[in-house]
């Protein structure tokens, strides 16, 4: 049975509301009211002989219909109890699958809701699966992952998560800690009878362990950007290209291109995904007609842009050479007095060595390599040192852009992260749904 019993049953809709309908939609009740508050409802195809009520045979599906208290038919439906322990929360569930569309399955739920049940708040099944040991707290945390995940490789990494990767790391880890504490501690008592615990081979052990451990912190970047995405920001001087490239990017015409310097106002944002991961890109708005020369070749809206961007790019013309707008830019972003949020915050995630200005992970766009060669573009020394790499593009071509995307990778410190690679990754436990956090507390309490 479970280790917790509730007193209340709970019940939810748990397929996707919203959005184009379903064909099947599925009520969840789980506690232990969910068989009766059930049987209330359900009136199975297969009567019993007898008109006892229905009985629920554990995984077993069974067709019927759902009435309400007058005996009017509200829906056909596939009813699938699951018994304690046997089921997602280890307490009894009973699924009942609705036709789709979200008028039978609300009026389904509210009969669950009249006879007994409550409404489940978000995440409280996985909260009683954890707390009754059905999942650990990281499997929790995936399985809110899994649901949330915006890509394939996101939803892999967090049912590789689900499956207890992390999990059974720690658990093995913690067995061998125990043991090498035990070997230790025995020789503190009994050290004549027991052979010698040789200093190498402690300190290997320890060193084996700390490995893992490393290996299983290193992931913790890679989930974080499959789970929150990586912020790109576009800057450089008007007319250079950064919306053409957005735009070639992104497939889409989202950002506006004119070949007036300036006439882009706002910040453009657009998605693309590489490598699995999502990539937002931020394209910054020139500024025309104003007397300040700073804003005019856009350094406010540049440095603007890169507030909380994870990288940079900085994108130059091929045909008009490294420009003294172009420094300016660059002076104010990169030099040394430049702001440095985004690559104090790159550092912290301790993926990045990237220049010593000080300045935001950055990559420099050679743009508009069809007019001249990318070659014919003098950087300053101090230039090219502060960016880790240098990328020629034709953005109307479409050209460079999967040059970019490595380029893009290797900066964070992830190179190519293939789909199907089963791969779980660690969580950093941020901003996770509050949910998640309760038991922690009750853990601890
Ligand atoms: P932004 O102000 O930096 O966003 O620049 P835009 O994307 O608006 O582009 C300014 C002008 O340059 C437009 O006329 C574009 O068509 C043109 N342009 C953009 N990329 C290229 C390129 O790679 N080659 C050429 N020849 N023209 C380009
Ligand atoms: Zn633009």
């Amino acid at each position: 049975g479970s280790k917790y019993t509730y007193e209340d049953t709970i019940a939810a809709i748990v397929t996707s509301l919203g959005g184009e309908d379903g064909s099947v939609a599925i009520v969840r009740l789980s506690g232990s009211s969910a068989v009766s508050i059930a049987g209330q409802l359900f009136r199975p195809a297969r009567k019993s002989r007898d008109g006892t009520p229905w009985e629920p045979k554990s995984h077993r599906v069974e067709y019927g219909t759902v009435v309400d208290s007058s005996g009017a038919i509200i829906d056909e439906v596939l009813v699938v109890p699951m018994l304690a322990p046997r089921s997602y929360t280890r307490e009894d569930v009973v699924e009942l699958q609705c036709h789709g569309g979200s008028i039978c399955v609300h009026r389904v739920l509210q009969l669950c809701l009249q006879s007994g049940a409550r409404l489940a708040k978000p995440g409280e099944f996985s909260l009683r699966a954890f707390l009754n040991g059905r999942l650990d707290l990281s499997q929790a945390e995936n399985v809110a992952e899994l649901i949330s995940a915006k890509t394939s490789v996101a939803a892999e990494a967090a049912l590789a998560g689900l499956q207890g990767g992390l999990s059974s790391l720690v658990h093995d880890l913690r067995a061998e800690c125990l043991e090498l504490l035990g070997d230790i501690e025995a020789r503190l008592d009994f050290e004549d009878e027991m052979p010698v615990l040789e200093q190498s081979d402690v300190i290997s052990r320890v060193d084996s362990m700390l490995d893992r451990l490393q290996g299983a912190l290193g992931t913790a970047r890679r989930g974080e950007l499959l789970q929150a995405g990586l912020q790109v920001a576009i800057v450089g001087r008007p007319n250079v290209g950064k919306s053409s490239l957005l735009n070639a990017w992104s497939q889409s015409s989202k950002a506006i291109v004119t070949d007036i310097p300036g006439t882009t106002r706002d910040v453009v944002e657009a998605d693309v995904v590489v490598g699995g991961i999502r990539v937002n890109l931020l394209d910054t708005a020139g500024i025309r007609d104003t007397d300040d020369i700073v804003e005019s070749i856009g350094v406010q809206r540049s440095k603007a842009a890169a507030v909380g961007a994870d990288v940079v790019l900085m994108v130059v013309s091929a045909s008009d050479g490294w420009t003294g707008e172009d420094n300016k830019i660059f002076q104010e972003m990169w030099g040394d007095h430049a702001y440095t949020e985004a690559g104090d915050r790159a550092s912290r995630n301790g993926s990045h060595d990237f220049s010593k200005f000080g300045g935001a992970p950055s990559v420099l766009v050679i743009n508009k390599v069809d007019t001249a060669s990318p070659t014919s573009v003098i950087l300053p020394d101090y230039v090219s040192k502060a960016f880790s790499a240098i990328v020629p593009t034709c953005a109307p071509q479409s050209m460079g852009i999967n040059n970019l995307e490595a380029a893009l990778l290797k900066l964070v410190g992830i190179g190519e992260v293939t789909s199907g690679g089963r791969q779980w990754a660690a969580n950093q436990c941020r901003g996770r749904p509050s949910s998640f956090y309760v038991p922690v507390r009750l853990w601890r309490g």
